[in-house]
């Protein structure tokens, strides 16, 4: 087994989740087998109760883990499937050290962090890295070298480094090479993150050096001198427009060539079905697409991450670039404020969200791109608004709301009876993978292309079956239901030129080179309605 281990130096931030991600793609498309996993050295067990505003988007896995955003880079450009086991925190550790404790299962001896916590942490590495048969483990420590939190993680890699083969382990530092007004790229701080890292006992074997622009040759000779690596491999990153670019640059600049000979990789074979698309991407200048996304977290675009992806991806299979609008949802108040903030976009999507707060606002944007005909897509929060809406000024029930923000006579969103039993029992929400059944002669299936199909969620409240029969007689159609057909999770309305909306989240399956269907959907819809 061979390990790559990511450290991050200077400050937060930098793009190592990208490189980490882009190291990993470059290995795979070698014919290697790889696996990832993500050290978040916080307290938190895991990133479910995280605010959005602080961390950006809390990821979803497959398994219904709730995970930085970094794993989504790695569901994304390394095209695998992860798990709880993929996220490795410092709750996490300790609560497994804590309960193996109380079990006796230290024999009398005092709990420290050096042996017992770096053990934890070694063996779960090793059982994620062995499991799946892979060749390379890729692991990324989160946070910034120095970090008090992240030492038993650097030291647990260090005692790795000693217990496995020298070829099979290589530390992998990113760190920034700011510039001064007089355009001269520093490289003091790059010195002193490293370092702190040799402090430690770690010697990085390759540096990535982020920054503006490259990095020029004499300033790679000196950070090769100051830091003890060859020159090779000092890798220059610097900002690209597209982050799927980010595994070509990088492999331009020597990285596989340097971990090939470094970790006496064979060569296996070379797909070049990235780098395809990257140029795909290059050349999808002519139509453009205008759409709005009506948030809370608007002004802070990390919290919509995968949206944002999942977008570039349908954009990139239809040839068109989007521009995005991102509108505060409090910022809309009445039909002006709704016709002056859209008047110009070709589609709105309403994506996901908790609490009353921009609620209305974005029940709003549902009326006005019902009233107006203008393609929509919601999302999970989105859907749920988009039933409140035609319930309230299709249906005429005018209180109607979700049982998540006001006490109403007319909770069409309600808590199911099994959830509030998953509530009571400490669960917190539907999460994960489930199956969805599709609706013949539908948008959904025109869209999916099949009966049946598997969909990411992340929610407590659903349609309410008492108004199910409802809405439908007035012309809503739920053209996806769960195993049950108790839960409604596609609305779309025929009578629209594109109105679909999803309990799911069909972002987070979305892949560079598979677009997730809704958003191809629409975006195709936003081309078709309103061309420019
Ligand atoms: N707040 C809603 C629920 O819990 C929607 C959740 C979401 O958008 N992720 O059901």
């Amino acid at each position: 087994m061979k390990y790559i281990i990511v450290t991050g130096g200077v400050m937060s931030g930098l793009g190592k989740g990208i490189s980490m991600a882009s190291i990993g793609r470059i290995l795979k498309d070698h014919g290697y087998k790889i696996v990832p996993i993500k050290i978040d050295p916080y307290i938190n067990i895991d990133a479910g109760t995280m605010n959005p505003y602080q961390h950006g988007e809390v990821y979803v896995l497959g398994d219904g883990t709730e995970v930085d955003l970094d794993l989504g880079h790695y569901e994304r450009f390394m095209d695998v499937k992860l798990g709880r086991e993929h996220n490795i925190t410092t709750g996490v550790v300790y609560s497994a050290v804590i309960e193996r404790e109380r079990k006796g299962e230290y024999l009398g001896h005092t709990v420290q962090i050096i042996p017992h916590v770096t053990d934890e942490i070694k063996a779960r590495i090793r059982k994620v890295a062995t499991k799946g048969g892979a060749d390379v483990c890729l692991v990324e420590i989160g946070g910034t070298v120095g970090d008090i939190e992240s030492m038993p993680f650097l030291e647990a890699v260090r005692q790795m480094k000693l217990e496995e083969h020298e070829n099979d382990f290589l530390f992998v530092h990113v760190t920034l090479v700011p510039f001064t007004t007089l355009h001269e790229q520093k490289t003091k701080p790059t010195q002193h993150s490293v370092k702190a890292l040799r402090e430690l006992g770690l010697q990085p074997d390759i540096i990535v050096c982020r920054g503006k622009e490259a990095l020029k040759e004499d300033v790679k000779e000196k950070i090769a001198m100051f830091c003890n690596v060859s020159p090779g491999a000092v890798i220059s990153a610097p900002d690209t427009e597209d982050i799927y670019e980010v595994p070509l640059l990088l492999e331009k600049e020597g990285i596989f060539s340097y971990i090939k000979e470094r970790m006496r990789l064979k060569q296996l074979k070379e797909d070049h079905a990235w780098e395809r698309m990257v140029e795909r991407r290059k050349s999808c200048d002519d139509k453009k697409n205008f759409i709005a996304i009506v948030g809370k977290y608007a002004e802070l675009e990390d919290s919509y991450l995968s949206i944002k992806e999942a977008i570039k991806h349908a954009a990139t299979e239809l040839g068109c670039k989007v521009d995005t609008k991102w509108v505060e949802a409090e910022d809309l108040k009445g039909e002006k404020d709704a016709h002056s903030l859209f008047y110009d976009v070709h589609g709105i999507l309403v994506p996901g969200g908790f609490g009353a707060r921009g609620a209305e606002g974005k029940i709003k944007a549902i009326e006005y791109v019902r009233e107006n005909k203008i393609p929509f897509l919601g999302l999970c929060f989105g859907f749920q608004l988009a039933v409140i809406e035609a319930a309230r000024n299709v249906a005429g029930l005018k209180d109607a709301n979700s049982s998540e923000l006001y006490e109403t006579p007319h909770p069409v969103i309600d808590l199911l009876e099994e959830q509030r039993k998953v509530v009571k029992k400490g669960g917190t929400m539907r999460l994960g993978d489930y199956d969805v059944f599709i609706r013949r002669d539908t948008l959904a299936e025109e869209a999916y292309g099949k009966k049946k199909i598997v969909e990411r969620h992340r929610h407590r409240y659903e349609v309410n079956p008492e108004y199910i029969e409802t809405l439908k007689r007035e012309g809503l159609v739920f053209s996806g239901t769960d195993r049950t057909g108790v839960r409604m999770v596609i609305l779309e309305i025929p009578q629209h030129p594109f109105f679909f909306a999803t309990q799911f989240h069909p972002e987070f399956r979305s892949r560079p080179n598979r677009p997730s269907p809704p958003f191809k959907a629409f975006l195709e819809a936003c081309l078709r309605v309103r061309p420019i």
